[in-house]
């Protein structure tokens, strides 16, 4: 097979259609902007990552419970953390083609119109004026489709985090220092959504709030920009793609003490840029006194959001009160938080990305290299010819191991094209039985990314995995 040419990215999202990892949603009429949908082989990694996720931050950890929200939530959670008043983008639309475009990524935009019919280069006077434009998604819950029963599609999962923050201390013995971990769906109407799944309208979160006491909350923030970074390593991302980038004073939040991202250099990126994975927060109080106290106010007390006309706060807040009191210190305090804020889909398209290798010394060069843990499929069984009795001997070994692992079979086509597709998807090991097992009881097995062939005896297949598999 020749070699794969062609810009990178190109090829990876080509490889992604072709072995069912991502395909543009509603694809037969034509797709839509800003949506996707995994295919078999994908919904096995988003899924392996998002278990990862799950058991390393939840399931190993004593100071971690899991929550699982509702994506529509009363309409006064998103008046009180700020999103209905704040979060926007800026969009400035172009006079000449009509099209809309976030005022920060004009410089990388390209026009939709052909040359022919339009400059392409939106200089200023072409331009409106930048005005805010609201991210969030709504909806009309019940029959009637008025003002009074307007709500959102969450655009994070964090604030039904917040919300339950009182029930998870009522009903658990957990105490602060402790973390509520949530994966789910959310919803941003993003002006432009591009490259590939990095910016979509639809997309699935991995969200930490963690809270502690206030004297402790530096330290905190500290340790999880730094654990978070060691769990991309820790499944493979290479760390000189990886980088911590923490946020100037300008950038920050208005409600954030400090803020770090965790940036990959994603092939879609111009060389030496890096775009964002995943964001470690220091948010204070302000999000439990926000939803008790409806008061949209920065770390420097002042006011973010306009007073009503009776001059008191626009917007209340629940009432409820979201203090905690600490038995130990005998102190009652409202918590600081931690939120380490995660994108399961832009995780899955950077461990794609890094995965994604082409060696031309392959009759079949590009190969999946993912980290045992992540792979879809984790092995894969053949017999050499699908007669003379190995399909008698590895049928039983292939049904073995599935109960133990997601395993395929495959006994037809030459056992090139068979290891090439294994390459493909991303399988770590290919077991091939073939005449000599009849004689000695012995397998090969072939290591996806260096190729090299051992035998072992078959009975020893589970054992041989479960190290591998382990690591
Ligand atoms: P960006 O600056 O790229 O718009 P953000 O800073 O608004 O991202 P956060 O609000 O911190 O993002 O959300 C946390 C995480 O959720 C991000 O790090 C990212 O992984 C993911 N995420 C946010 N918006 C999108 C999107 N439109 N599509 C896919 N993932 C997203």
């Amino acid at each position: 097979m020749a070699a794969p040419t062609g810009n990178v990215m190109d090829r990876i999202v080509a490889l992604c259609k072709r072995r069912g990892f991502i395909f543009q949603s509603s694809e037969i009429y034509g797709g839509i902007n800003g949506f996707w949908d995994y295919g078999p082989l994908g919904v096995e990694l988003k899924r392996n990552i998002k278990d990862a996720w799950w058991k390393d931050m939840v399931q190993d950890r004593e100071d971690m419970v899991g929550l699982d929200c509702s994506i529509i939530m009363h309409p006064q959670v998103w008046k009180c953390s700020g999103h209905f008043d704040l979060f926007s983008d800026m969009m400035v639309d172009c006079k000449a083609c009509k099209a809309r475009f976030r005022a920060d990524q004009l410089n990388d935009m390209q026009c939709p119109m052909k040359p022919s019919k339009h400059p392409g280069e939106h200089d200023k006077c072409q331009l409106t004026e930048p005005r805010e434009f609201n991210l969030m998604l709504e909806t009309y819950p019940g029959p009637i489709k008025d003002e009074a029963n307007r709500a959102f599609l969450r655009p994070e999962t964090a604030q039904g985090i917040f919300v339950n923050f009182k029930n998870i201390c009522d009903s658990t013995r957990i105490k602060v220092p402790f973390g509520i971990a949530q994966v789910g769906k959310s919803f941003r109407n993003e002006i432009t959504p591009r490259n590939f799944t990095f910016r979509s309208r639809e997309f699935e979160q991995m969200e930490i709030e963690f809270f502690c006491h206030p004297s402790e909350s530096n330290k905190w923030y500290e340790y999880w920009r730094d654990a978070r970074f060691n769990w991309y390593t820790s499944l493979g991302l290479a760390s000189n793609k990886l980088r911590l980038r923490e946020h100037g004073k300008e950038e920050l939040s208005h409600y954030s003490c400090g803020t770090s991202d965790i940036e990959y250099a994603f092939p879609f990126l111009a060389e030496g840029d890096f775009g964002e994975l995943e964001g470690v927060a220091h948010r204070g109080d302000f999000d439990l006194r926000s939803h008790m106290e409806g008061k949209l106010v920065n770390k420097d007390g002042q006011l973010v959001v306009d007073l009503g006309p009776d001059g008191k706060p626009k917007w209340k807040g629940s009432g409820k009160d979201l203090s905690y009191f600490d038995d130990e210190r005998k102190e009652r305090f409202i918590p600081h938080v931690i939120e380490p804020s995660a994108g399961a889909d832009r995780g899955t398209l950077a461990f794609i990305c890094e995965a994604y290798t082409v060696d031309e010394s392959r009759p079949s060069p590009e190969l999946m290299k993912f980290h045992p843990r992540l792979a879809p499929i984790k092995a894969a069984f053949f017999p050499l010819v699908n007669k003379d009795g190995l399909p008698e001997i590895a049928e039983p070994i292939y049904r073995e191991v599935r109960k133990r692992w997601p395993v395929q079979y495959d006994a037809k086509a030459s056992i090139g094209k068979r290891y090439a597709r294994m390459d493909e998807a991303g399988t770590p090991y290919c077991f091939t039985i073939d005449g000599q097992t009849k004689e000695d009881g012995t397998v090969t097995v072939r290591d996806r990314d260096t190729g090299a062939q051992e035998r072992i005896d078959k009975s020893r297949v589970v054992e041989y995995l479960t190290e591998k598999l382990a690591r």
